[in-house]
């Protein structure tokens, strides 16, 4: 069994469609693939019409959070984190009504950062931008094409630098605090898995404590096999994991082109993966295309 549980679609910042995903997904041999686009489950419905036979999707978001209780015990300004949500019932109103929110500060947030470089003279325009988005959640991948096309920057690696859009016009998302996003999540019958958590490439990584303060708020597993993680980091998150009872996960968080990790480059193993669906209460359930499938 190959099963990837962190990919992106054209419903965020990834550059292949949902439908174009699930078909890339099966050619590269998987058996199991998640949709996990930023706080939005738009992908979900093309995904599984254009499910090809034998794959099996679970759909899922990553939801942008923020440790706002860390700023007490000294990790000030607050640190942002990523969870994985799985499994949960879209229209629960509560959690659905946050990701509008949400999607709604990522466009007022990229509109201003496009403000930030006219400022400076660049020539980028938002309507530009939210074309390459495309009604998706927009995030600053769509402010590095503008860039890209302008030639100001070669790719998207040189767009994150930090002269561009890693520090100078990188303005904070309106994140949702971590044990909010947990309960809601757990409230709409899905499940959590922290998304590389020890990823000190991104930035700044919350402390022990705080996972610990997770599990017992409902987390069911930690994302260890990610390519942002060194092989140490990867041994402290399994061992963190083991020691609290949490699912292991591995995934590529593909995106696409606009980074070169392929589908499958990391995995979960199969028992990791039936434990962490077995804890989800929703309706929502991993859908698998069979010839028969109604519809
Ligand atoms: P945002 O959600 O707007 O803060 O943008 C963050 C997204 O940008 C991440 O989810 C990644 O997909 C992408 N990203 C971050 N760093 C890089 C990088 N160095 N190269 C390409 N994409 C990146
Ligand atoms: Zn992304
Ligand atoms: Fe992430
Ligand atoms: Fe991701």
């Amino acid at each position: 069994m190959r099963i990837d549980l962190h990919t992106h679609s054209t419903a965020s910042d990834g550059t292949l469609t949902p439908a174009e995903l699930v078909r890339a997904a099966a050619a590269a041999g998987l058996d199991v693939v998640a949709l996990t686009d930023h706080d939005t489950t738009a992908g979900w419905a093309p995904a599984t019409a254009a499910l090809p036979e034998g794959l099996t999707l679970v759909p899922g978001a990553e939801l942008s959070c923020r440790w706002y209780g860390g700023v007490d015990r000294g990790f000030d300004p607050p640190i942002p984190l990523h969870l994985l949500a799985y499994l949960f019932d879209p229209a629960d109103p509560a959690l659905s009504g946050e990701l509008t929110r949400m999607r709604e500060a990522r466009e007022r947030r990229a509109e201003r950062i496009v403000e930030m470089l006219q400022a400076d003279g660049i020539d980028v325009s938002w309507a530009e931008v939210y074309t390459y988005a495309n009604g998706a959640s927009v995030g600053r991948p769509h402010i590095a094409q503008a860039l890209i096309r302008r030639r100001l920057v070669a790719n998207s690696d040189e767009a994150f630098a930090p002269q561009w859009l890693g520090r100078r016009y990188r303005l904070p998302k309106e994140d949702i605090d971590v044990f909010t996003a947990l309960r809601l999540v757990r409230g709409a019958g899905g499940v959590v898995v922290f998304a590389h958590p020890r990823a000190t490439r991104r930035g700044r990584v919350v402390p022990d404590e705080l996972i610990v303060e997770m599990a017992e708020a409902g987390l069911t597993g930690l994302e260890v096999d990610h390519e942002d993680h060194s092989p140490e980091q990867r041994a402290a998150v399994r061992r963190l994991a083991a020691e609290l009872d949490l699912v292991v996960t591995g995934s590529s968080d593909f995106h696409g082109s606009h980074k070169t990790v392929q589908l499958g480059a990391n995995t979960t193993a199969a028992e990791e993966y039936e434990r962490l669906i077995a804890s989800a209460v929703s309706a929502t359930r991993p859908v698998l295309a069979t010839k028969d499938r109604p519809g």
